[in-house]
């Protein structure tokens, strides 16, 4: 076959202008303060890249939960409670990543340790003992409740269930696992078949056979379904929660729950496995829910904030009697970059951080606060404001309507403040804030909460 000529000079030409191209975001990347003509550059090349080259639905999606010309916000840096956007408006970040900034947006002694590490070793040999991966997982073992002992390392939420439903199944014959409504545990295959949102998950049907969905807080229910499924002869081999729901909304376990499970699972001789992805590393005021609701799990999971929001990372941390399943053969379960020298590095130093300043117990002290204020901002909106709740720093408000939730959320993001509420999902509204966020900051959402929630319609 005849080569194209001119279809090789074109692309020789293109490639000069993909090597200039690339030097120019390597500059921008380099620099320190970018210039409003480059802040204009940035925000052009963000939204024709989102529209031509990511997905144009991002765009839809950024419209509708901001005013006018900002739907093109378009984040740059961050520090601390908070984060800019390219043309440096400050926002107070209440979202917090959904639960990634824990110690807050680049501690420095998280960057710092990431840093350090990057200078002598980056990623792993893959064949080779890696130091970082068996320290971390001896401080896991003293930080995480009761007997949890063995770790496996992630790199997200996700990978994190998979490995723990993997895990299971490793230790079980049983194939039947039990999870709630409402619950998020990922997106992946494995994890999405315990994930409960039907929208996320009818495409993707049939997900792993043997997952049994049930109100989430409903212990009759729990009690007739390992019943029910021991009658029949298919054994619940173990139950996925998350102790406190978030994507779901914020939902709390009812009181003793999470306890009474813990009792069925014992009766049953099945496996408790907790994902603690949002509420792990001090979210609910204690370094664990676990904690909070003195209940052991026999694995948990963890991710978001694990990594101190510098680096991707998660653990499944496991008993003895259920991760010697994988003793014999450890490479079962393997992924490349999972416990990875530079996220060993991140997580270790927020462990670090989150000792040394305390900051579970901050989550409850503040959190509290936090919940009041905005309770007594609700006072009188009873009509637009069906119920806040929370614990520690993981706090909901749920509005009567949807519509509601989303006035409110784009008014705060309007006054500076990012806070989780969209268009198809704003009936209610997360407030997820670093840990470390100082108290007018605080004051400062409660404040601007109640002004935006008095000027929203019911
Ligand atoms: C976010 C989340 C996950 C998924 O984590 P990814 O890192 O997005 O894969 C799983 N479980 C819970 C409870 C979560 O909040």
């Amino acid at each position: 076959m005849a080569i194209d000529h001119t279809k090789v000079t074109e692309q020789r030409g293109g490639e000069e202008e993909t090597k200039s191209y690339i030097k120019k975001v390597l500059g921008l990347i380099a620099k320190k303060e970018v210039t409003p003509e480059e802040a204009a550059w940035i925000t052009k090349e963000t939204v024709d890249g989102f529209r031509e080259n990511v997905n144009p639905g991002f765009l839809e999606y950024r419209k509708t939960v901001t005013q006018g010309g900002q739907f093109a916000a378009v984040e740059w840096s961050d520090e601390g409670s908070c984060f800019k956007d390219v043309s440096g408006k400050e926002y107070i970040d209440c979202l917090g990543g959904f639960g990634i900034y824990n110690v807050g947006h680049r501690h420095p002694k998280v960057v710092a340790a990431v840093e350090n590490q990057l200078k002598r070793q980056a990623l792993h040999s893959q064949d080779l003992l890696d130091p970082l991966r068996a320290m971390l997982a001896k401080i896991l073992e003293r930080i995480t409740p009761g007997d949890l002992k063995y770790s496996f390392f992630t790199n997200s939420g996700t990978e994190s269930v998979e490995a723990a439903l993997k895990l299971v199944k490793m230790y079980s014959e049983r194939t039947t696992i039990i999870s709630t409504t409402r619950a998020f545990h990922g997106k992946s295959l494995g994890s999405l078949s315990g994930t409960a949102k039907g929208m996320f998950r009818k495409p993707f049907l049939p997900l792993i056979p043997g997952f049994r969905h049930i109100p989430f807080g409903d212990i009759e229910m729990m009690r007739k379904t390992f019943e029910t499924c021991a009658m029949v002869g298919e054994d619940v081999a173990a139950v996925l929660l998350e102790p406190v729901q978030g994507e779901g909304g914020i939902i709390l376990p009812p009181p003793n729950y999470l306890r009474e499970v813990r009792e069925l699972c014992d009766e049953y001789g099945a496996l408790l496995v907790f994902d603690e992805v949002q509420t792990g590393m001090g979210r609910t005021g204690r370094m664990f829910a676990s904690e909070v609701y003195g209940v052991t799990p026999d694995i948990l999971c963890l991710a978001k904030a694990f990594g101190g929001g510098v680096m991707p990372a998660g653990a499944v941390v496991a008993n003895e009697r259920v991760f010697k399943s994988f003793f014999p053969n450890p490479f079962m379960h393997t992924t490349t970059f999972g416990g990875n020298p530079l996220a060993c590095a991140a997580a270790i130093a927020t462990i670090d951080v989150l000792l040394e300043e305390n900051l579970p117990a901050r989550a409850d002290e503040v959190g509290r606060y936090f919940l009041n204020g905005l309770r007594e901002a609700a006072v009188g909106q009873e009509d637009k404001v069906m119920e806040i709740r929370g614990i520690g720093l993981m706090i909901g408000i749920e509005f009567h309507r949807d519509e509601v939730g989303y006035e409110v959320s784009k008014g705060m993001f309007d006054e500076g403040i990012l806070v989780a509420g969209t268009l198809i999902n704003s009936k209610t509204i997360r407030i997820e804030p670093p840990l470390t966020i100082a108290m007018d900051e605080v004051d400062r959402v409660i404040a601007t909460f109640r002004k935006v929630l008095a000027q929203t319609q019911a």
